[in-house]
């Protein structure tokens, strides 16, 4: 499968881990929006939240339970933002589920 997000898993890619563990990866935006920029990512290719499902659920529940540990572990105690795009509206390049993990700076109230 050509999917970018898949061959950094494998490792195919280099790639600038800062958490990993059976069920997903995070990693250094390569393009850094924030002086913290994460991508985390499911180790199972899943394109978007879109296809979250009853089934795989426990996977995205996995990965919004270790968000809070990959920003504590970056120093984000005055907090942080998590955004994942879904689609084209949402401009999402990488069709392989992630979260950006976003913080070292005060940001701006608009999302959109
Ligand atoms: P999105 O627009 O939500 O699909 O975000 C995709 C993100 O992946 C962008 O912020 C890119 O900078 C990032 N990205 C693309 N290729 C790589 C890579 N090889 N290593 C790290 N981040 C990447
Ligand atoms: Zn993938």
């Amino acid at each position: 499968m050509d999917c970018i997000f898949c061959k950094i898993i494998a490792g195919e890619i280099p790639s600038t881990k800062v958490y990993e563990d059976e069920t997903c990866l995070a990693f250094r935006d390569i393009h850094p929006q924030a002086p913290v920029h994460i991508l985390l990512i499911p180790k199972q290719h899943i394109p978007s939240l879109r296809e979250i499902t009853p089934e795989n659920a426990p996977i995205a529940a996995h990965l919004l339970a270790v968000i809070p540990q990959i920003a504590q572990a970056e120093g984000l105690d005055n907090g942080f933002r998590v955004i994942s795009n879904v689609g084209e509206d949402a401009a999402q390049t990488v069709k392989h589920l992630h979260f950006h993990i976003l913080g070292g700076k005060k940001m701006g109230e608009q999302m959109a």
